[in-house]
């Protein structure tokens, strides 16, 4: 009896003690447990064996493993040992619907395969039904390959929009104005109030950034980027076109207008912290330090403009200014994947071939502009980029273990040099596991690839595309 009282005792306190110790750990939706947490804080911290926990879409705390188990209890835990927990990456340029046009014409200039093959192919293509199509192929694409917010601009803006926030992903997206008839819209100012209307439906949305994008200073007129401009104004949207792209768009614009795109786009009073700049190949210093001063992002697009040809935007020299910078795929029609890590890759080492310095654009630097810098660019820098208490949860856990990372060194080297897309195995955006084990848990495969290939068959038609093996 005496030893069984005493059992029972020790029993009550054990139980009581353990209540105790739950109680003192705050509650949240998940917690990442175990692995090499690499945050792109301020200090650039990597924590071995690290945690984070994450409530209400948002990361409530990163630290070691330690620290997280005794503060926190969650009711699902993913173990992230052995692996590397990444913040989500961060594609600065597309126009998602274009999956469907990957591989239509290749191997062309940049105003031949405009005029004569994309522009065509939209013309006769492009449908909301299309652009919902081609948007959750690209929405899968990015998901698989580690990419949790993307910065758009098509038509169907808000279709678009739709798709992505039902799979779960984040998107600062611009309905592109242009001055020709678009599928969506036949004038400018039918274009100019269905982005007023699309502003207004979405912002405030936790995954959406609605914007204005005007596609081009030469596709658009002065007033109608002044315009965009003063809608960009009125409503605090972001505005995000494509700036200095080609040698050609640079001469055109000295020869019509007497200045550079950029020079000309200040001079309009066109640029300011809002703007987001694809491409950006073409500025002189001059005009590097009038993008600084005015806060424009940048997005640097390497894959694109090498297989365009468009040229090398001087990238080292934005890093020594500490512009904001990032990196895009564009669409997938000028690349023709939407995989950052390909464009991490290929930014390191374009820039070290093309100033002959191997030291120029570091794997820190190119992991840098996928991630941190890379929020910069698209203006959302306080809200994701690094895994930071506060910060919008968007983390990705990535394999360590694959035989094109082994043996392991360094984690910028084994993340920019040798890490593949495959390699990606868990994403979870605002909190929200989106891909676990490799398994999409918003989009369905199967469903997309058979519906892209259905429009495979009427763009060739429409077009005729050159295929091969012939049809
Ligand atoms: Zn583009």
């Amino acid at each position: 009896m005496k030893i069984n009282f005493a059992a029972l005792l020790l029993l009550i306190l054990c139980a009581q003690s353990l209540t105790m110790a739950q109680r003192r750990k705050t509650n949240v939706d998940l917690i990442i447990r175990g692995g090499t947490v690499v945050t792109m804080d301020g200090a650039r911290r990597v924590i071995e064996n690290g945690g984070v926990a994450i409530k209400g879409g948002r990361v409530v705390a990163v630290a070691d493993i330690g620290e997280i188990d005794r503060k926190y209890a969650a009711h699902e835990v993913i173990n992230a040992g052995g692996k590397v927990v990444i913040p989500g990456l961060i594609n600065g340029h597309t126009h998602v619907p274009m999956t469907l046009f990957r591989g239509i014409a290749d191997d062309l200039d940049l105003q031949e395969w405009l005029t004569k093959y994309i522009f065509p192919a939209e013309a006769k293509n492009v449908t909301e039904d299309f652009v919902r199509v081609g948007a959750r192929l690209g929405l899968a694409e990015m998901i698989r390959s580690g990419t949790t917010t993307y910065c758009d601009m098509y038509y169907f803006e808000d279709a678009i929009a739709d798709e992505t926030s039902k799979a779960g992903m984040r998107g600062v997206l611009g309905e592109t104005v242009i001055d020709f008839p678009v599928a969506d819209n036949k004038t400018y100012d039918e274009g100019l109030a269905y982005s007023e209307a699309f502003i207004k439906k979405w912002r405030g949305n936790a995954l959406i950034v609605p914007a204005i994008a005007p596609h081009a200073p030469y596709t658009v007129s002065e007033d109608h980027l002044k315009a965009a401009r003063a809608l960009s104004d009125k409503l605090s949207a972001p505005i995000v076109t494509h700036i200095s792209e080609t040698k050609r768009e640079v001469d055109d614009s000295i020869k019509a207008k007497g200045a550079s795109p950029v020079d000309y786009l200040n001079r309009i009073g066109f640029l300011n912290d809002r703007v987001i700049a694809a491409h950006m190949v073409w500025p002189s210093e001059e005009e590097l330090e009038v993008l600084k001063k005015l806060g424009v992002g940048i997005v640097h697009n390497p894959q694109s403009n090498m297989k365009l040809a468009s040229g090398t935007a001087p990238v080292p020299e934005m890093l020594k200014m500490n512009l904001p910078v990032g990196l895009g795929t564009d669409g997938a029609a000028s690349n023709n994947d939407l995989n950052l890590w390909e464009e991490m890759d290929t930014a390191a080492k374009l820039h070290k071939l093309i100033s002959n310095d191997p030291k120029v654009v570091t794997a820190e630097e190119a992991f840098e502009m996928a991630t941190i810098r890379g929020a910069r660019a698209i203006h959302l820098e306080k809200e994701i980029g690094s895994i930071e208490k506060g910060k919008r949860a968007d983390l990705v856990i990535v394999d360590l273990d694959a035989l094109n990372q082994t043996p392991f060194y360094n984690i910028y080297s084994d993340l920019v040099y040798a890490t593949k897309a495959g390699d990606v195995r868990t994403v979870i955006i605002e909190g929200r596991v989106v891909m676990r084990d490799r398994r999409l848990l918003t989009l369905n495969e199967e469903t997309i690839k058979a519906d892209a290939r259905r429009y495979r068959e009427k763009i060739v038609q429409s077009v005729g595309v050159k295929t091969l093996p012939e049809e």
